[in-house]
């Protein structure tokens, strides 16, 4: 009926783009404001050992209690924190909250950070890293900094410079997200990495896929080659995990051992590994 058809276009909720805008506004405002209310949460997934399953580590995550929405996560405000350049104060803090929590934890065990590919734009990385470990007080080599291939694209020979000289501090470097860009293979022989994350579309297919069941095979190989530690990101299966092994993955971590979790809950994970 032409009226109904009439009504409806007039009722159909379509964000204008001035109101997009100021969605984006405000959560920019809502970005900074949460920062100077403390609305950040660091949750931890736990990696482990892929053949005895012993906890070796955890990953940081990061996740905004926002007053008025459900726990977001970092998919919806870490690209506005890029592009507004909240990401320097919002990893500084990431970065101390991690190390203030591994302290507590046996010193035996890695903690680790994703970093954004424009934090290597700024010549104080090494120098924002570095107080955060003396701030802390946590050894240098307790410190994993995850990075994505995104990192060397952007500029790779002051990637590589920057490295360099963060490894000299002493951390652990990985590559995230492995298998996704364009010359991940290349990088990973010219730059200083102690360890590859193989990405999760190639772990979630394995199953399915005989290639890329291959994939994930010659990247282990090829990690061990380098004398990388591979791990194995997003196992939702046992299934996925056992071939994993099989294919002598080192570590791996995904939704099937544990999910993130709160700071007390990898607290109590650490001190009671099977519960019941
Ligand atoms: P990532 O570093 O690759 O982290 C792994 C993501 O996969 C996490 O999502 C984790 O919760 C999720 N995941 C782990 N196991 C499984 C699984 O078995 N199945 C599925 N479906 N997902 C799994 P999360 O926490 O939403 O983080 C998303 C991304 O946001 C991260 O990807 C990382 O790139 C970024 N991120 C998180 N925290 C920070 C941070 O503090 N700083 C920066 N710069 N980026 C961060
Ligand atoms: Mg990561
Ligand atoms: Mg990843
Ligand atoms: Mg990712």
């Amino acid at each position: 009926e032409a009226k109904a058809g009439e009504r409806n276009r007039f009722n159909l909720y379509e964000p204008t783009m001035n109101e997009r805008i100021m969605t984006r506004r405000q959560l920019e405002m809502d970005l900074r404001q949460a920062l100077h209310q403390d609305e950040f949460r660091v949750f931890f997934q736990p990696r482990f050992d892929a053949r005895s399953r012993k906890v070796l580590g955890a990953e940081a995550l990061v996740r905004w209690a926002h007053p008025s929405r459900d726990l977001l996560s970092p998919a919806s405000f870490i690209v506005l924190a890029e592009d507004t350049g909240l990401i320097f104060e919002l990893s500084d803090w990431v970065l101390r909250a991690a190390c203030r929590h591994a302290l507590a934890w046996d010193d035996a065990l890695i903690v680790s950070v994703n970093l954004s590919a424009v934090e290597f734009q700024r010549a104080d990385l090494v120098e924002r890293v570095q107080n955060a470990l003396k701030e802390t007080g946590l050894a240098a080599h307790r410190l994993e900094l995850e990075i994505t291939e995104n990192v060397m694209l952007e500029d790779a020979v002051s990637a590589l410079r920057m490295m360099h000289r963060l490894k000299a501090l002493g951390v652990r470097l990985s590559m995230d997200d492995f298998g996704t860009g364009y010359s991940s293979l290349g990088y990973l022989r010219r730059y200083p990495f102690d360890g590859l994350k193989i990405d999760r579309s190639f772990i979630m297919e394995m199953e399915q896929s005989q290639s890329s069941q291959a994939i994930v095979d010659a990247i282990i190989s090829m990690g061990h080659a380098l004398s990388l530690t591979v791990t194995a990101e997003g196992i939702e299966t046992a299934e996925q995990l056992d071939r994993l092994i099989e294919l002598t993955c080192d570590q791996a971590q995904g939704f099937y051992l544990a999910r993130p979790m709160s700071p007390a809950h990898f607290t109590r994970l650490l001190e009671d590994p099977f519960p019941g």
